[in-house]
């Protein structure tokens, strides 16, 4: 059995989390590829090293004075080292990195540092050999991943090899300049590194005990989701649930493996098992809840719309060529409705409501601003009846004045339109009815 395991930044933030990971790799000798962030925040009013890095490399490309930012970046790692009472120096590595710096190696560059170096601090403490990404992981001349070149490089340099460390976050340019992924990107480096070793399981390892079933600055201590599929997470995620960077499911679920994402300081804890497809029905009817601020719609009206070809096109026709993506798109015989992001929308709006009078003739379009949706996700709804009968009635109940519903054709969610100022009393209301009524039976 195979494993790769990401930390995040929170689980390497100093000396005695990086106790917490040895702990934890060595307790299972399956966990043979480690991948670690950089060391992120102690406590709150913490800075990342990333975006010391960030800073730190800014200063230096304005030409300014960069010594202090960069000591205090330094201190960092020798804090971990000598705490850990490590025989390691990165003296040589600092040199070259300030060199670096002077010499303007780029954003992406200096950014990369902080797993490197955090790559090579762990190796030594784990007494695993050090790969550096840059040598294993490549972008293409766009500077999008070269899967290809990557599972290639990766198949070859681990063949035999039991254990090793691959820092996260960045990999190399066909002109061997260093390019990162998005923020939070060594999730993704995981995931690439699980799909290429054909790893049974990757592990990622943070700071909250698995997916939680709502947001806890909504919910008061919600329950942690044991099992969900991938579309369940896309759904959840759209809607601004997060603990993955959304790229890092691609290569896995290509390649079948399943991810469990675990809690460093909580490591008994099963987590949340995301997958392809389960048997396992969810614990409450519902798998999980999440939802998002910030919506306008824009309900057009017309006498005798379902008869007229083409209508739909037409008025999509309009957000289209005024670059904007609709959201959802309920509608009924002679309504409709588009549903978008409203900072999106809201500098276009002249032209597109010009655009719909002009390409639809319709009888009334008015805009309705300040909405919240709400998804309401889980792969259990296809076969349990009334599960939009209890949302409804939840919701009536909090006095909660519902303006749009939308079911996804797959049955694997229901959109809920709700205006702003009733939002968190919504996903309140619905968490209670699945979870807290449960519970009590
Ligand atoms: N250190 C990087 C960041 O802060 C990447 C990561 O942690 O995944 O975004």
């Amino acid at each position: 059995m195979t494993k790769v395991v990401k930390f995040g930044g929170s689980s390497l933030a100093s000396a005695e989390q990086f106790k917490k990971v040895k702990a934890i790799i060595t307790a299972e000798s399956s966990r043979r590829f480690v991948v670690p962030s950089a060391p992120g925040k102690r406590n709150s009013k913490d800075t990342k090293v990333t975006d010391m890095l960030y800073g730190c490399y800014d200063l230096a490309a304005k030409g300014k004075d960069f010594k202090d930012a960069f000591d205090k970046i330094k201190e960092r790692y020798n804090g971990i080292i000598s705490e850990l009472g490590l025989d390691l120096s990165l003296d040589q590595e600092f040199e070259i990195i300030n060199a670096c710096f002077i010499g303007k190696a780029g954003r992406d560059y200096a950014a990369s540092r902080g797993e490197y170096l955090n790559g090579i601090v762990l190796a030594n403490y784990l007494g695993y050999g050090f790969i550096d990404a840059a040598d294993v992981i490549f972008f293409d001349e766009q500077g999008h991943f070269d899967s290809k070149k990557t599972n290639k490089a990766l198949r070859e340099r681990l063949e035999g090899v039991e254990n090793a460390v691959i820092p996260g976050f960045y990999g190399s340019m066909p002109n061997d300049t260093i390019k990162t992924f998005s923020r939070g990107g060594s999730d993704i480096t995981g995931s690439i590194v699980a799909a290429a070793v054909g790893a049974d399981l990757y592990e990622n390892w943070t700071d909250v005990s698995g997916f939680l079933f709502a947001d806890p600055r909504i919910i008061n201590d919600p329950q942690t989701i044991k099992i969900i599929t991938y579309k369940e997470l896309r759904e959840l995620s759209y809607m601004g649930a997060t603990v993955l960077h959304e790229d890092a499911i691609f290569p896995v679920r290509k390649a079948g493996i399943p991810i469990n994402i675990k809690n460093t300081n909580a490591p008994q804890d099963s987590g949340t098992f995301i997958v392809e497809s389960t048997s396992q029905k969810p614990e409450f009817t519902i798998t999980g809840i999440a939802g998002k601020k910030g919506f306008t719609a824009i309900n057009i009206e017309k006498d005798m719309m379902n008869a007229e070809l083409g209508f739909g096109r037409r008025v999509l026709e309009v957000f289209e060529k005024n670059g904007i993506c609709f959201e959802h798109m309920p509608s009924g015989i002679d309504t409709m409705s588009i549903v978008v992001h409203q900072q999106e929308f809201a500098p276009k709006e002249q032209e597109i409501l010009a655009g719909i009078h002009r390409n639809c003739k319709p009888d009334v379009v008015d805009i309705e601003t300040d909405l919240a949706l709400i998804a309401v996700v889980g792969r259990a709804m296809k076969s349990n009846r009334g599960t939009a009968g209890r949302i409804f009635s939840a919701l009536a109940h909090a006095r909660v004045n519902v303006k749009m519903i939308d079911q996804g054709s797959s049955e694997l969610n229901i959109i809920i339109g709700v205006s702003e100022s009733d939002f968190e009393k919504a996903m309140q209301a619905i968490y209670s009815i699945f979870v807290d009524t449960q519970l009590e039976n």
